[in-house]
C-alpha cells in the first residue's frame, strides 16, 4: 500500500537513475543521475536529495541539500563531500549504481550576476562545487580563495584561485580564510562576492568586506550551507 506521505513525495519530487557513484580524490563522491531532462538549472542552484524515509518521528533527516556540479539537460552532477555519519553522508557511502534517487527541482538564488565588474568567491570544501560550476560559466573571469582540509579535497574551479589548507583544523570561523581575503589586491569595484559554506565563516568574511573594505552591501552574495550542531541546513 502507498503511504498518504509517500505518495506526496512522489508527486513533489523528481526521480533519477544512479548511473555513477565513486570517489573522485580525497573526500568526494560523484553521483550522476540520469534520466531527468527538462529541469531549469542555472550554476549556483542546489537540489534537495531524499536521503531518508518519512517518519514518525518527522522529516528532519528526510532531504539533503547539495550544489549542481554541472547538468547537460539530461543528466545531473552532484559531488558529496565525506565529513562524518549524518544522512546525507551516508547516502552518499551507500548510494549503488542504478538505484532511482528522488529529489527536488533545481532551486536557490546563489547564481552568478550577470554584469558585474569581477567575481570574488570564498569559502570551503562544500562550497567549492557551486564555485566550481558558477566559474566555469564565466570562462576564467573569476577570482576565488576556498580553504580545504587536504590538498586532495581541491575541485576544479577555474580563474585565479588562492587554496589555503587548514590540515586537521576545523572549518567553523576560519580566521585563516578572512586573513587571505584581506590580503587580496587588485579587486575591482563593483566586483560581487559570492560567500558560501560554513556560516560562521560566511559571517566573519561579510563582516570584513562589510567594514573593513567597504563593500557595498548589495555586491555581497551569502548562502550559509552548515555550521556544527546544525543538521540540514537549507
Ligand atoms: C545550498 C546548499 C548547497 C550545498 N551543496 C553541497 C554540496 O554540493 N556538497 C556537499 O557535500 N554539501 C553541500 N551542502 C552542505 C550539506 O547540505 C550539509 O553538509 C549537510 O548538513 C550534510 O548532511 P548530513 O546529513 O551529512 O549531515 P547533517 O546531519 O546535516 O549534519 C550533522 C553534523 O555534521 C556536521 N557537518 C555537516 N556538514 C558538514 C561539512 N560539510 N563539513 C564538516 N562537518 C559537517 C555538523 O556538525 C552537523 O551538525 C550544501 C548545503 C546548502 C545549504
Amino acid at each position: 500500500m502507498v503511504r498518504r506521505g509517500d505518495w506526496m513525495l512522489e508527486r513533489l519530487l523528481e526521480r533519477g537513475t544512479a548511473t555513477a557513484v565513486e570517489s573522485v580524490g580525497g573526500r568526494w563522491r560523484r553521483v550522476r543521475l540520469e534520466g531527468v531532462g527538462g529541469l531549469d538549472w542555472k550554476p549556483g542552484r542546489h537540489v534537495r536529495v531524499q536521503v531518508g524515509e518519512l517518519s514518525l518521528r518527522g522529516a528532519r533527516d528526510l532531504l539533503r541539500t547539495y550544489s549542481v556540479w554541472d547538468y547537460d539537460g539530461d543528466a545531473l552532477e552532484l559531488r558529496v563531500f565525506g565529513h562524518g555519519e549524518g544522512p546525507g553522508a551516508r547516502w552518499a557511502g551507500e548510494l549503488e549504481k542504478g538505484a532511482e534517487v528522488m529529489f527536488k527541482a533545481p532551486e536557490g538564488g546563489f547564481t552568478v550576476r550577470e554584469g558585474a565588474a569581477g567575481h570574488l568567491f570564498v569559502g570551503e570544501e562544500t562550497a567549492s562545487v557551486a564555485f566550481g560550476a558558477m566559474t566555469r560559466s564565466l570562462d576564467g573571469r573569476a577570482r576565488a580563495v576556498v580553504e580545504v582540509g587536504d590538498p586532495a579535497d581541491r575541485l576544479p574551479i577555474e580563474g585565479d584561485v588562492a587554496w589555503l589548507e587548514r590540515g586537521a583544523a576545523s572549518a567553523f570561523d576560519s580566521k585563516r580564510l578572512v586573513e587571505a581575503v584581506a590580503s587580496l589586491e587588485g579587486l575591482a569595484p563593483g566586483t560581487v562576492a559570492y560567500l558560501a559554506g560554513e556560516a560562521k565563516t560566511c559571517q566573519a568574511v561579510k563582516r570584513h568586506l562589510l567594514h573593513d573594505r567597504g563593500w557595498p552591501r548589495r555586491d555581497i552574495v551569502v548562502k550559509p550551507f552548515w555550521t556544527p550542531g546544525r543538521r540540514g541546513m537549507d
